[in-house]
């Protein structure tokens, strides 16, 4: 079996022209253009590159983009006040904190100053606390998590009684992925480092989501034959060949369990073009929330 690509890229690019018609069609009609605000605190060089990928992002789609930063050594109430006077912005429907913040700052305590109505990353622990709830619904869900969803349901997946397989319990994808998958129905397992028998589990699985961090760790023959494989892995892995010395992997070899695999997402190109996708669409609906 040679499994079908799910093309994150397309999908993405899809949804991105939607919201670019849908922000034009906002402004056209006298209504506030959507604005988003990053707010980076310190200078980690991987979140700096995410946050301009994210200013650039919507710019493409005639979202307003402001810049926040802080040093390294901004105090707690420094932080605080920053997210308290962009609550009160009208022209800031929605903010972005940038994680991970420096060590000796609460991050729970800054993620739960964001006015619910702004909180388009869906990190605020109202909107973790409603989504782990059944018959609560959170304003807004993490976005990788959500983009996972969109490319099961573009991909055709029944959800309905699947067992799905997910290897990480991170806040940001594992645990809300998890959330997300039992809220459609799934039968979830959710891994971590302390699993015993790894391979054994994830051979159960329906649906895989693999959101570890390590690079290609999942082979050929921890997946099911026919299973929906979905990699959310980012990998740096060294390459001579390479321009910059190195290339992306996922957390799944790729190659091999294509073979086996019924859908699978690539990397990159698979659910990193979505995360972003999902912000953007989080962001005009936040606006149109303030509407
Ligand atoms: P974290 O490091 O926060 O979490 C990793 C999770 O994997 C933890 O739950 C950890 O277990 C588990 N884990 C680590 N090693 C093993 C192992 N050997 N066996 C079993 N479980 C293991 O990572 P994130 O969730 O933030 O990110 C995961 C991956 O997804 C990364 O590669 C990241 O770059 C990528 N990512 C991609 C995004 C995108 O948009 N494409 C967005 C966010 C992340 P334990 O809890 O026990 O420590």
């Amino acid at each position: 079996m040679t499994a079908k690509i799910i093309d994150g890229k397309a999908i993405a690019e899809r949804i991105r022209a939607q919201i670019a018609q849908e922000v034009q069609q906002r402004v056209e009609a006298g209504l506030t253009r959507p604005g988003l605000a990053t707010v980076l605190v310190g200078d980690n060089p991987a979140s700096q590159i995410y946050v301009r990928m994210k200013h650039k992002a919507c710019e493409q789609v005639g979202i307003n983009s402001f810049g926040y930063e802080l040093p390294a050594d901004a105090s707690q109430e420094e932080v605080e006040a920053l997210v308290e006077r962009l609550n009160a912005d009208p022209a800031i429907h929605g903010i972005l904190v940038q994680l991970p913040l420096p060590a000796g700052l609460d991050e729970e305590k800054v993620l739960g100053r964001i006015r619910l109505e702004k909180d388009v990353d869906g990190f605020h622990p109202l909107n973790i606390g409603r989504l782990a709830q059944k018959g609560r619904e959170p304003l807004f869900v993490p976005c990788t998590p959500a983009g996972i969803m969109v490319l099961l349901e573009e991909a055709g997946v029944t959800l309905e009684g699947a067992r799905a397989v997910v290897l990480g319990r991170s806040n940001i994808v594992g645990m809300p992925v998890s959330l997300l998958l039992l809220r459609r129905n799934a039968t979830v397992t959710v891994c971590h480092s302390r699993t015993r028998d790894l391979p054994a589990v994830t051979r159960e699985a329906d649906v895989l989501i693999a959101a570890v961090g390590r690079a290609e760790m999942v082979r050929r023959d921890w997946v099911k034959p026919g299973a929906v494989v979905i990699d959310v892995g980012v990998n740096r892995v060294e390459d001579p060949t390479a321009k910059k010395g190195y290339r992306l992997v996922g957390d799944v070899a790729f190659d091999e369990v294509k073979d086996v695999a019924s859908a699978i997402t690539p990397v990159p190109g698979g659910v990193g073009p979505m995360t972003i996708a999902m912000l953007l669409k989080n962001t005009l609906r936040a606006a149109k929330l303030a509407d």
